[in-house]
């Protein structure tokens, strides 16, 4: 972990982690830029969350937006037709049963429309600065079965197994860096072993072909 935080220094950030920066951590930009993000490139994440936050920055302004509208706003997030349904839903959830505030338990966030154990985990551990909440996604599922920390079958199953193998004090930050990882280095297919820096430490299971150095 310490090899790959310097290894991903300077590196582009994440689109949620860059939003949750610059909007000092709010909780429900956060939530929504999480659901946005869901199997989308970064660059049109960040895109689509500026439209619609120059438009409603909180569930009481974003409740109002129809769908359609809010559809147009994030046009072209993948899903963009779900995602605005869930974003109307989980306003209307947000302002009604919660006050105007995002939940702060995983049980809470979990009744929210659209919203797993991936979404929850990130923005506990974003906007209301958990420690002790692991957020997995394709690429920490991947990667830490391919430095086997893990021999799991799906994210979840991933999550639980790596609260066991890892130490509590990366727990927060294992997202950003083998997601940074994930999108740079350890790509889905053809990873750049020949280049990475944990590489002898790496036992590289299940996979079968590296890429080529540029
Ligand atoms: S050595 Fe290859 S498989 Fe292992 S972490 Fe690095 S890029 Fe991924």
């Amino acid at each position: 972990m310490r090899r790959l935080a310097r290894a991903i220094d300077g590196l582009e950030a994440l689109a949620v982690e860059k939003i949750a920066d610059e909007q000092q951590a709010d909780p429900f930009q956060v939530l929504i830029a999480t659901l946005l993000s869901a199997q989308t490139k970064d660059a049109v994440t960040a895109a689509a969350s500026e439209r619609l936050f120059k438009v409603a920055r909180t569930p009481e302004a974003m409740v109002v937006l129809t769908v359609q509208k809010t559809e147009r706003l994030i046009y072209p997030v993948s899903f963009y037709r779900n995602k605005a349904v869930h974003i109307k839903r989980t306003c209307e959830q947000i302002v009604g049963r919660f006050g105007g505030r995002v939940p702060s338990t995983m049980e809470e966030l979990l009744t929210l429309p659209g919203v797993g154990r991936k979404t929850a985990n990130l923005v506990l551990i974003l906007a209301h600065r958990s420690n002790s909440n692991i957020c997995v996604d394709t690429h920490v599922h991947r990667i830490a079965n391919r430095l086997g920390w893990t021999n799991t079958r799906t994210p979840d199953e991933t999550e639980q197994a790596l609260y066991a193998a890892t130490h509590r004090r990366w727990w927060p930050i294992i997202n950003l860096y083998l997601v940074t990882w994930g999108q740079n280095v350890c790509r889905p297919v053809y990873p750049l072993c020949g280049s990475c820096v944990i590489r002898d430490l790496c036992p590289r299971i299940g996979v079968e072909k590296v890429g080529k150095e540029k």
